[in-house]
């Protein structure tokens, strides 16, 4: 048994004199749920708790939620506002259905069920942004660059992510937040490899490669975010994603095309200091052939000469 949900189902159905609707086992299974909890605490702080905190209406101390002025209500005023309050729930109900809560519906996105199982196949069945496994939270499919953003229905646009990464995005994607997401359509007009468009060998949604003018080997690519970035550590993780796949598939193309091709070195430079000439982020893809140095020891420890072969030292 891998989860708890054998021993739950049971017990519901003991509790209820052996027979339970579908309805009543699902709820007993969420009340165990923490991840659930976790998800409406996001909604509570980052969406509804800022709004009425902006709005003056609750303010927040640590984790605690206290209504403005709630001491000088009377019984009777407090009982009239949870009335109204129901009121507004049922209201909102009766209008927009269950619509309200089709941004949770694990197949909202009309994602098919190859293309479902490519992904999560992609990400190791792992959360792409936290990490977490399939076992632990439920993943969905999610669109990188949103579709009313204009990003795309294919692969290239689809991670893996846990619901609760997915709905923190999805958070932060809604109104007030806005400013929070990555602007993966950022370019800058005299950066040289923001308007690349020649001797591209490979691209993916946010990521894409072409090889490098003066190489340092045949057939020495960069790989590129997009976006314009500086560097390294200005890439999301989406991105990292990207570059990584790129670099996969193009070791393939390389190495299928260039048989001499035995080994790479693979590295970013970060600031003037370590050598970056150009600043927009991009990664050296430096296929190596058998002796096409003499002494290729310690690799990417060569950018300091003399220091490659460490034993020596
Ligand atoms: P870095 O020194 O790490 O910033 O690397 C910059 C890389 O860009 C070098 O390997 C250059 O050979 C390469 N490079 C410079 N200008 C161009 C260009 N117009 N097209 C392609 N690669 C370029
Ligand atoms: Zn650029």
């Amino acid at each position: 048994m891998s989860h708890i949900y054998q021993p739950v189902m049971i017990k519901v159905l003991l509790e209820n004199g052996g027979v339970a609707h579908k309805k009543t086992i699902a709820q007993s299974i969420l009340s165990y749920d923490f991840s659930q909890v976790e998800y409406y605490e996001g909604i509570t702080n980052n969406m509804v708790g800022r709004i009425l905190r902006k709005n003056e209406i609750a303010k927040k101390d640590k984790n605690i939620y206290t209504l403005n002025d709630y001491e000088s209500l009377s019984s009777g005023e407090v009982q009239e506002l949870i009335a109204l309050c129901d009121l507004k729930i049922s209201d909102y109900i009766s209008k927009r259905g269950n619509q309200i809560w089709e941004h949770r519906r694990r197949n909202r996105k009309a994602v098919s069920g190859s293309i479902r199982y490519e992904v999560l196949k992609r990400a190791d069945g792992r959360c792409e942004l936290c990490g977490i496994s399939k076992e632990e939270k439920a993943l969905e499919v999610d669109h990188i660059v949103p579709k009313n953003n204009g990003g795309e229905d294919s692969i290239d646009n689809y991670q893996a992510l846990c619901y609760t990464c997915n709905a923190n995005k999805r958070d932060t994607d809604e109104t007030d937040f806005r400013d929070l997401d990555v602007k993966y359509d950022e370019r800058k007009s005299d950066c040289i490899f923001c308007n690349t468009t020649r001797n591209i060998v490979a691209e993916n949604e946010l990521a894409l490669a072409f090889f490098d003018k003066y190489p340092v080997t045949p057939k020495h690519v960069l790989i590129i975010p997009k976006r314009h970035c500086a560097d390294y550590f200005e890439l999301s993780q989406p991105e990292i994603n990207a570059i990584n796949r790129l670099t996969h598939s193009l070791k393939e193309k390389l190495t299928s095309e260039d048989h001499n091709i035995t080994g790479f070195n693979i590295g970013f430079n970060v600031g003037e200091d370590a050598g970056q000439t150009v600043f927009h982020c991009h990664m050296h893809l430096i296929p190596r052939r058998l002796k096409d140095v003499e002494n290729p020891v310690g690799g990417v420890r060569n950018v300091v000469a003399g220091k490659g072969d460490y034993k020596q030292y």
